[in-house]
Formats: structure tokens, C-alpha cells, sequence
């Protein structure tokens, strides 16, 4: 079976995770720090705040939002369930805006119409690796007075207008789970170049606690307290031990995703029933996926079938986060609230895209696609 996407793991992540296991601090320790000073180097950002995953990342961002009980924000539907689903951790209401068309990412135009008195934020999804654009939203979010969030768990590694993914929002969230671009197993981390965002969410990362035990041991002190409430959302040093070894190889990991991308593009140019999603050429994709919309008249469902017949682990990223039953049973959204999104659904397909994809099995991809 080829799959959708695969992590890679060599001895040297293995040789860092053995090392950390062997040191002092299995969590907690020194090896946190040096992931998120990593992080930054890389994004670009000041500050970074690595959790035990993304979903965690999310919910850290969102509560140092301000997001509270009855708050609005403005989300995506073509997301997975996590991006909506922080919010209601907090306690605030998700309303959906419908995306683009022709690259699935929100609609800024659709993103204004819905802001009220009680929009608090907006959660903006990088999907499958493309930025968002970024300069409209950050402009709707300025001129209300809003927080832009960054669900960037698909395009660590991209560009906006030559600008970082991690520079682009007030917080911006990666996962570090194995379908990623760079895994520790479960993982996540927050950028921001908020001081006070960053210090919020190191103390929600940690019960509420505005000491760690480290900070503690260095002041020769028992002395701590919880000031509010939060979760124990902490990594721990054998994981970002891997993440140090595995940021390393992204810069190359990104340009095998852009090349495959590439072959794929030239390879499906030009046939009207199998098209690629749009592409901005003001920003450098991350190919976190590879989605194809596969025209009603093959069938998306029956192209799916073809290609797990034939070992190709193909996959449908996402059901719009409004359709899923809970979505409908407890904040009473329908088919209909966001057609565009509802109507890329019922014809995009995510087909294998990860580096270490040969060209053979890219070559036997597509000939099934193309059907001969
Ligand atoms: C993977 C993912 C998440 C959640 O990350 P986990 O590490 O699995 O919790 C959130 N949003 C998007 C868009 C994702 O792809």
C-alpha cells in the first residue's frame, strides 16, 4: 500500500531521541527550550510554545485570545474538526465562512459578512499547505479589532509574499503528528511575537501554574501557585529531541513535496475532469496534501475505490467541520451554510504526497488516475 503521506525517520532522530532518554530531564527539561528557540530560527517568530499536539496548540492559542463563553469566531469549514473545535473548548461559538473556490481557503470577503459585536477571532486554516491570504485577513481583523489565528498545521515551512508561516498571524499553530512534515510522534507549538500570548500559554500548558517546576528549582523554592485554570498540555524532551533532528531536514523535505507536486501538475494539465487545486504564485506552497478535484462525471467515489483496489492510499481531506453531527445536533448548522466548501467536498480526493514518494509510485499513481 502506498499511503497518503508517511513520516520519515532516520538513525539520526533515533540517536537524539536514545540521547535525551539517557539525559537528566525526560520532560521538562532543556530539550523544550531548544525545540521552540529551533522553531523560531526557522519561522521567524519571537516566541514559541511547544505542547503535547496541535489540537493543544489550538486551544492554547485560542484561550490566550481572550476566547470566552458566547465569543464569535470565524472559522473554516474545509478544516479538520480541531480548528472549530478549540473554540468550543472556550466556551465561543464557531461561524463558518465559506472559502474560495478555486484554492479552498477562506473567503475574506465571506469572513467580513460574518463579524458581529461579539467576534473575537478568526481561525484561518493554511489548507493542505497553501497560506491564506494573509494581508486581507490580518486587514479585517485590524479594522475590527480582532485576533487572527493560524492553523498552520498544514504548511510549516511556506511563504506568504516571501514572509514566514509563523509571521503572518498574531498566533500561528503547527502539529508535529506523524502525517506532518515533521512528527515527535504527538506534538504541537504555537508562534507568536506576542510577549504576553506566549506567556499566557506557557502557564495554560501547565495547569494554570505560573511556575514550572524547573523555574522552582532554580529559585530554590517550593513556593508556586494557580492563578487560572489550565491543562497539562506539556511535551515532553525525548519528543522534541526528535523534533530538533527532524526540523533540521525540512528546508530539503519541502522542496521533494514541491517537486512531486510539480511532476503532478504537468501530469494532470489540461484534462477537464481531473484538476489540481488553484495555486497563488505569491507564496511558496507547503504541500502538506496533494487534492485533486475529480469531476462529478468520473466520480470521486469511485476514483477513490479504483485506487485502494489498487493499493494507493488515497484519502478525502475534509468533511466540512459544519456537517459532522455534532456541529448539526448543538450549534444547528446545515447543508447549505457554506456551498462552495460543500460542493469541493463531494469531489476532492488527497492523493500520496510525502518525500520519500518514488517516482515509480508516482508514475503508477497517476496512470490509474488517468485510467490507462
Ligand atoms: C493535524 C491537524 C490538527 C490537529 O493536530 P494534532 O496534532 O493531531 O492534534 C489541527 N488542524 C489541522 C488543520 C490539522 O491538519
Amino acid at each position: 500500500m502506498i499511503p497518503y503521506g508517511k513520516q520519515i525517520i532516520e538513525q539520526d532522530d533515533v540517536n537524539s531521541v536514545i540521547e535525551a532518554l539517557r539525559s537528566d530531564f525526560i520532560t521538562t527539561g532543556p530539550k523544550v527550550a531548544e525545540f521552540e528557540k529551533a522553531i523560531c530560527n526557522f519561522t521567524g517568530a519571537k516566541f514559541a510554545v511547544a505542547v503535547s499536539n496541535g489540537t493543544a496548540a489550538l486551544h492554547c492559542a485560542a484561550n490566550a485570545a481572550g476566547i470566552g463563553t458566547g465569543d464569535e469566531v470565524i472559522v473554516t469549514p474545509m478544516t479538520f474538526v480541531a480548528s472549530a473545535n478549540c473554540i468550543l473548548y472556550c466556551g465561543g461559538i464557531p461561524l463558518f465562512a465559506d472559502v474560495l473556490p478555486e484554492t479552498l481557503l477562506l473567503d475574506p470577503a465571506e469572513v467580513e459578512k460574518k463579524i458581529t459585536k461579539k467576534t473575537k477571532a478568526i481561525i484561518a486554516v493554511d489548507y493542505a499547505g497553501q497560506p491564506c491570504d494573509y494581508d486581507k485577513l490580518a486587514k479585517i481583523a485590524k479594522k475590527y479589532g480582532i485576533i487572527l489565528i493560524s492553523d498552520a498545521c498544514h504548511s510549516i515551512g511556506g511563504k506568504y509574499k516571501g514572509r514566514r508561516v509563523g509571521t503572518l498571524a498574531d498566533m500561528t499553530c503547527f502539529s508535529f503528528h506523524p502525517v506532518k512534515h515533521i512528527t515527535t510522534g504527538e506534538g504541537g507549538m504555537i508562534v507568536t511575537d506576542n510577549a504576553k500570548f506566549a506567556e499566557k500559554m506557557r502557564v495554560f500548558r501547565n495547569h494554570g501554574i505560573t511556575t514550572d517546576y524547573r523555574q522552582r528549582e532554580e529559585k530554590g523554592s517550593w513556593f508556586y501557585e494557580m492563578a487560572e485554570l489550565g491543562y497539562n498540555y506539556r511535551i515532553t524532551d525525548f519528543q522534541c529531541a526528535l523534533g530538533i533532528s527532524q526540523l533540521k531536514k525540512l528546508t530539503g523535505w519541502i522542496s521533494k513535496r514541491r517537486e512531486i507536486a510539480e511532476r503532478y501538475d504537468g501530469a494532470f494539465k489540461g484534462n477537464p475532469d481531473i484538476k489540481p487545486l488553484g495555486v497563488s504564485s505569491e507564496l511558496t506552497h507547503a504541500y502538506h496534501l496533494y487534492v485533486l478535484r475529480i469531476s462529478q462525471n468520473i466520480g470521486r467515489d469511485e476514483m477513490f475505490k479504483k485506487l485502494r483496489n489498487a493499493g494507493i492510499g488515497v484519502n478525502v481531506h475534509y468533511i466540512p467541520v459544519h456537517l459532522h453531527p455534532y456541529y448539526q445536533k448543538n450549534l444547528q448548522t446545515s447543508p447549505g451554510l457554506c456551498p462552495v466548501a460543500e460542493e469541493a467536498f463531494k469531489e476532492i480526493l488527497s492523493i500520496p504526497m510525502f518525500p520519500g514518494l518514488t517516482e515509480e509510485q508516482q508514475n503508477l499513481t497517476v496512470k490509474l488516475i488517468e485510467g490507462d
